[in-house]
């Protein structure tokens, strides 16, 4: 598949669901991916790029960087605290909100540094033990948190479990979004993005559609 191809899927399911295209923001997840891939990419015009490792991210981003300054980064992975400097530094949006402690560690830094990425909190919607994500009960807790902290709060993240019906986790993110009145849903990937779109997406986490499969090797 390729990056054309995935826009005009995206904006014929926004049609099929009566919204505007424009407001569905594809992030590219380049993880893993081999850079003559990453930068073909880039070379097709494309600059909103997913990461999901800080240190894998800060290995390949700062050199693209240089070259195409206009690149958006969203952290799509786990942050740990330690980590949540660099991850400033690095990223436009972190999506992986998912406890006061690192909420708290983000203002901290954004009041030293005088600069915060956009974030979104990360909701374990699925109640799965291994899972990041804030837990479904704690969920309106950590978001009126964040706005106590004056993070940039933009939205919600989900991750559905592999098994289940992506649907009923992206219509249940969309229902916490919406009583929290939070605007931005982060959910869908290759395989289900058309479903998240359904279900009111902004920003949909796309990669092996785009990329290939990732060689873990
Ligand atoms: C890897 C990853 C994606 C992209 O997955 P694909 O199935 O390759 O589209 C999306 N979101 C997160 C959080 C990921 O880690």
């Amino acid at each position: 598949m390729s990056l054309t191809e995935i826009n005009s899927r995206i904006e014929t399911a926004a049609q099929k669901h009566g919204r505007d295209p424009s407001d569905i923001h594809l992030i590219a997840v380049s993880k893993v991916q081999p850079l003559e891939r990453v930068e073909a990419v880039l070379l097709e015009g494309h600059r909103v790029f997913g990461e999901n490792r800080v240190q894998e991210a800060q290995g390949k981003w700062p050199n693209f960087k240089e070259k195409f300054p206009d690149v958006e980064l969203h952290l799509i992975g786990p942050l740990q605290t330690n980590k949540a400097r660099a991850a400033m530094d690095l990223f436009d949006v972190i999506h992986t909100v998912d406890r006061p402690k690192l909420a708290r560690t983000l203002a901290r830094l954004a009041d030293e540094t005088g600069h915060c990425p956009d974030v979104f909190v990360q909701v374990n919607t699925g109640d799965e033990g291994q899972k990041a994500g804030v837990a479904l009960e704690d969920a309106d807790a950590l978001v009126a948190e964040c706005r106590e902290l004056n993070l940039p709060l933009k939205g919600l993240m989900c991750i559905p479990p592999v098994h289940e019906s992506p649907s009923l986790h992206f219509a249940l993110l969309a229902k916490i979004a919406s009583r929290n009145g939070l605007t931005g849903l982060s959910m869908g990937m290759s395989g289900d993005f058309e479903d998240a779109i359904a279900q009111g997406a902004t920003h949909v986490r796309v990669g092996s559609a785009i990329f290939g499969a990732r060689d873990y090797g």
